[in-house]
């Protein structure tokens, strides 16, 4: 036992791992699972106080539905974001889905897991489906290795529905272009003869909403009753 804490004391001294956001080195750090020092954390802005019912967004100076929602009708009921996407979560987004910093992933997972108010046992959740890449690179499936874990850490129910066909880039592409961009694009994988009657869709990033929506209309045209979405950040 002491000669094991010894070896683990050397190859954090060593080999130490660092931290995802600050790049400081993660001395004894590992009985976490994930590389994020306690300082970082406290700084991810959250998204807290009131908030517009429909895309979670915080109010300012709004009462009720914020403007962007009030003249759209998404065939979502409502999306919660847990967090604002800039500063360190936007760069540990961008680490986990393009560095492909894996070990990210449990820091997300626990994170909705602990701020998964409307899930019960019998909810399912279902990932959007990443953007499928042309050529030889094939993408790192972030929304379906993070759900992965879920289940797994949290046996949370998850059926992988949807698909898509490639496309452009979503960044960059205005409100219009975003809807335009993903319409007819995201597809049920099979005939589901038992489609649940209500699901979570799972995304990382809420932008326009556009995605999301479209998920939840292939969603609610095959015969899923109420789609909610849930997301690890906010674009504002
Ligand atoms: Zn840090
Ligand atoms: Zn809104």
């Amino acid at each position: 036992m002491k000669s094991a804490l010894f070896l683990r004391i050397l190859s954090d001294l060593v080999l130490p791992q660092h931290c995802a956001g600050c790049g400081d080195a993660l001395l004894f750090n590992r009985g976490s699972i994930f590389p994020v020092c306690a300082n970082c954390i406290t700084k991810i802005k959250r998204i807290k106080g009131k908030r517009c019912p429909v895309c979670s967004i915080d109010l300012v100076s709004e009462d009720d539905i914020c403007t962007r929602c009030r003249d759209k009708a998404f065939y979502f009921r409502k999306n919660v974001s847990l967090f604002v996407f800039s500063g360190l979560i936007k760069e540990l987004i961008y680490q986990y889905k393009f560095k492909k910093v894996k070990p990210l992933a449990h820091f997300f997972v626990r994170e909705l897991f602990m701020n998964w108010q409307s899930y019960n046992g019998n909810t399912v959740v279902v990932p959007v489906p990443s953007r499928p890449r042309k050529g030889l690179r094939k993408n790192f499936m972030h929304l379906e290795y993070l759900s992965g874990i879920l289940k797994k850490t949290y046996k949370i129910n998850i059926r992988n529905l949807l698909g898509r066909l490639p496309g452009r880039q979503m960044k960059g592409l205005t409100r219009e272009g975003r809807q335009l961009n993903i319409s007819g694009r995201i597809l049920l994988k099979s005939l589901q003869a038992d489609l649940p009657e209500s699901v979570i869709l799972l995304d990382d990033i809420f932008t326009t909403g556009a995605t999301a929506n479209e998920c939840a209309r292939v969603l609610t045209d095959a015969g899923v009753k109420q789609v909610d979405v849930f997301t690890i950040a906010m674009e504002y």
